[in-house]
């Protein structure tokens, strides 16, 4: 069995942690470098169920998009909910490593897992990282949907594929308009309306869209808006990640158990659609 700094070495290679944002807490929050791994869960949510579903897996290594602590700590005491995940984890000698603005950047990345689960061919990045020379690198991806379908068809198919949640998809923009180009950007996105405007797409898949943007994005270009759950727009990267964990454990010989995380650690749990009234 790998130790854990081989693997961490590994995941570094993977999605490099100085490609992170200067606001972004990445890497690992505890565990022991020399530690032994054999099973590995991937997840969105370093939260307690999750942390509890690692315990027991009998994972030695769990790997998450979001930060447990994003802003840093004073106290990791058990009395607090971030304090109980890690008493949790190192109590079952559970390592927690986080790839999250780093792994948005990253190709593949979290916007690549997005259009591959919604059967979208990525023609580059949305935001293109300036440091990257083959130019696939960057924030969120624009893409090309073959063959063309409706709004109302496309979002049906991002329903489908994506994981279920309270949420499901909402939608912004005529549904029987005809998509041919997409923006994906897993996680919230609504601070590249600029660049998704620039890219001249038909339509822009993101998450947690508020009035105001989306209702100027609207006025502004005849952009439809695919809005999913955040959770379910960066679960796929927790599936990609595994499969590019597991080849790289076949090559060296590893023979890791990886698994991804069914939890839905997206935080709203009911919807009720509007009432229609017949006057
Ligand atoms: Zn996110």
């Amino acid at each position: 069995m790998p130790a854990l700094s081989e693997v961490i070495a590994a995941l570094d290679a993977l999605w490099p942690p100085e490609q992170a944002e200067q606001w972004d807490a990445v890497g690992t929050v505890c565990g022991d470098p020399a530690a032994p791994v054999g099973r590995v869960l991937f997840a969105v949510d370093p939260v307690q169920e999750v942390v509890d579903e690692a315990v027991a897996l009998g994972a030695d290594l769990l790997v998450t998009h979001h930060p447990l602590y994003l802003r840093g700590t004073t106290t990791v005491a058990a009395s607090t909910f971030k304090g109980r995940a890690v008493h949790t984890l190192i109590k079952h000698d559970i390592a927690l490593h986080v790839a999250h603005t780093n792994a948005d950047r990253a190709d593949p990345g979290v916007s690549d897992a997005l259009a591959g689960a919604l059967d979208l061919r990525v023609t580059g990045p949305l935001v293109p990282d300036p440091a990257d020379p083959a130019g696939r690198r960057g924030l969120g991806r624009v893409c090309e949907l073959d063959p063309p379908m409706t709004l109302a068809a496309f979002a049906e198919r991002a329903a489908k594929r994506l994981p279920a949640t309270a949420q499901g998809i909402r939608v912004a923009g005529d549904p029987e308009r005809t998509i041919r180009t997409v923006a994906v950007c897993g996680g919230s996105g609504d601070s590249l309306f600029d660049e998704v405007r620039a890219a001249g797409v038909d339509a822009y898949v993101t998450a947690d869209l508020r009035h105001h943007p989306a209702s100027e994005a609207q006025q502004q270009s005849p952009l439809a808006l695919v809005d999913a759950a955040h959770w379910a727009t960066e679960w796929p990267w927790a599936e990609q990640a595994a499969a590019q964990l597991d080849e790289i454990s076949d090559r060296h010989g590893w023979g890791l158990r990886t698994h991804v995380s069914k939890h839905v650690t997206d935080p709203w749990t009911a919807h009720a659609a509007s009432a229609t009234h017949d006057h």
